[in-house]
């Protein structure tokens, strides 16, 4: 494969998004397209905002703005907080864009010519006073089963028991609190998810091997569950238009496409808004039949939730177009990273946001601990402690250690000049041996999307950098062998810029530091000739100097400001 096309969930628009979000797929997402990149392959990585739906228009409320405004800010707010990252996004894009309306248009059209939309009448509930349909969890009343009084429409919270609107004792509209509500008839387009459902499992059996254990679980799930027929349009003033035959299809003017039918589209129309944006061509991505056939690899990442949308609905609308779409070959689902145990919480001012966690510290601290303890196997809590131990020791006492301790030497006792003179001997023999070894390992786990065993191999291989400068020991060679002292010298030094290729993914401004004081000056290439070779890049005579502080310690202080600030603690 020589083409990586990447994408990770869409976040969605209402307010930027906390550590788990980042965690649980724009993250690893990076990590994996910029070693993609570094490895030479033709990499794009794309993302967006999920703009549409009722959660956005209210949300736009509350702010006292238009639901275009808001969404115009927050995807701002979400791109810059993003880019401070260094999520290396090829394009952010937006669902909300002309080229997402275009093409689901353009999907609802095509599934409809080959029989597998039709229009059905259901009943909702109409809220008279707020004038609007009001979706199931906009309604609330008293549970018929266990008297609970804010039960939702769909389900009550308190018993469990899964509710229709109608089951609900003296409703009320969750929006405006009030009563003034009746069921109407509405009518909708149903995508018949029933008729694509052998397709599906076909297409499913034909991926599964490449998918993790999670992914494949999920989607056979809800393939064992039997799928539905689903609505795909809302009464909503804020979304997609459905459109016939290019004007607007009776009876659905205050209509619009459901947000989940929408938004994965919008992998496709993100694509193309690149494309409109750069001259470049969307359609090798995207169209089997121009160019995203052969040698193109297409590679998701997301968060357990997601997975059935991806897994399941989507490609109902993919194949059952039947028109020569890319679809996804391998699929990396995540598990949730908790606060505490708990789960983060605007409201109730639980956990870290991203736009906070950059207030606090830079973001390589965030990023390391975050794909060091990827909740890849299981749900993963974050606590303080973690967090402070895999900055302190991994970050601070490991790699920053040694790459400050080699670089102050080479300028005290040679000058800031990389040493000539010498020939490596037995420990470096050694040494090249066992980061071969590392960097294999590094790879094959980078490849196969082990977040955190690829943050494991790292973080062996910046030890194997401590163990051979506390063996090696220049500062005794120094006294008795320059010719030695200088080996050891020049190859620690090398060994620290070889750690800024090897970190990037992880923590690329960290890495860009060591290599810029280093002389590396290209990051992005992904060692490939065996450490005896690659420990010979920097060449002798050049100079060099101690980059600033590349970790600071956290204090214990800081932790008890920030519990007291973000919650956590036990209990
Ligand atoms: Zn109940």
């Amino acid at each position: 494969m020589t083409r990586v096309l990447i994408t990770s969930a869409l976040p969605y628009i209402n307010g930027i998004k906390h550590l788990g979000n980042l965690a649980g797929s724009m993250l690893p997402a990076d990590v994996f397209a910029r070693f993609q990149r570094a490895r030479g392959r033709e990499v794009l990585y794309i993302c967006a905002t999920d703009e549409h739906g009722t959660p956005a228009e209210l949300a736009a409320a509350e702010a006292g703005q238009d639901v275009r405004t808001y969404c115009d800010e927050q995807h701002e707010l979400q791109k810059r907080v993003g880019a401070s990252f260094g999520l290396s996004f090829d394009w952010f894009g937006r669902s909300s864009n002309p080229p997402n309306h275009r093409l689901t248009q353009h999907f609802a059209e095509v599934l409809e010519a080959k029989g597998l939309i039709e229009e059905r009448t259901d009943k909702m509930v109409y809220s008279i006073d707020d004038r609007r349909f009001l979706p199931d969890r906009y309604v609330e009343g008293t549970c018929p089963h266990c008297a609970f009084p804010k039960a939702r429409g769909d389900q009550c919270d308190n018993c469990g028991n899964l509710l229709d609107p109608t089951d609900l004792i003296e409703p009320y509209s969750k929006i405006s609190g009030s009563r003034n509500i009746e069921v109407r008839d509405t009518v909708h387009l149903y995508l018949l998810q029933t008729r694509v459902e052998d397709r599906i499992r076909q297409w499913v059996d034909a991926q599964a091997d490449s998918w993790p254990t999670l992914t494949r679980s999920i989607a056979y799930k809800h393939l064992d569950e039997g799928l539905i027929d689903r609505g795909i349009t809302r009464d909503l003033d804020w979304g997609i238009p459905v459109v016939k035959d290019g004007a607007p299809r009776p009876g659905f003017e205050n209509k619009v496409f459901y947000v989940w039918f929408d938004a994965p589209i919008e992998y496709i129309g993100a694509t193309v808004e690149w494309a409109e944006a750069t001259g470049a061509d969307w359609e090798r991505w995207w169209r089997t039949d121009k160019g995203a056939g052969e040698g193109l690899e297409y590679v998701q990442f997301m968060g357990k939730d997601n997975v059935a949308f991806h897994t399941v609905s989507f490609p109902a609308t993919i194949l059952g177009s039947e028109e020569p779409w890319k679809t996804v070959d391998r699929l990396k689902a995540f598990n949730w990273l908790n606060w505490y145990g708990g789960k983060f919480s605007t409201s109730e001012k639980r956990g870290v946001f991203m736009d906070a966690a950059l207030d606090i510290l830079p973001p390589d601290l965030w990023r390391w601990y975050l794909t060091a303890n990827a909740p890849e196997g299981s749900d993963t809590a974050f606590t303080w402690e973690q967090f402070q131990s895999a900055v302190n020791k991994d970050l601070a006492d490991v790699l920053g250690n040694f790459v400050n301790r080699i670089a102050k030497f080479a300028e005290s006792k040679f000058g800031g000049v990389i040493p000539e003179g010498g020939e490596p001997g037995p420990l470096e023999t050694r040494l090249f041996a066992d980061l071969d070894a590392g960097i294999a390992d590094l790879s094959a786990n980078l490849e196969a999307i082990e977040v955190r065993k690829a943050a494991q191999a790292l973080r062996g291989l910046w030890v194997l950098g401590n163990e051979y400068l506390q063996e090696a020991a220049p500062w005794t060679a120094i006294k008795t062998d320059a010719d030695r002292a200088a080996v050891i010298v020049r190859t620690a030094l090398n060994l620290a810029a070889l750690y800024a290729r090897l970190s990037a993914p992880f923590i690329p401004f960290a890495a860009e530091k060591i290599a810029e004081a280093l002389g590396e000056a290209d990051l992005d290439q992904w060692p490939q000739q065996g450490a005896a070779v690659e420990l010979a890049r920097l060449p002798a005579g050049a100079t060099i100097r101690a980059p600033e502080v590349l970790f600071k310690k956290i204090e214990d202080e800081q932790i008890a400001e920030w519990t007291e600030r973000f919650g956590g603690a036990a209990g």
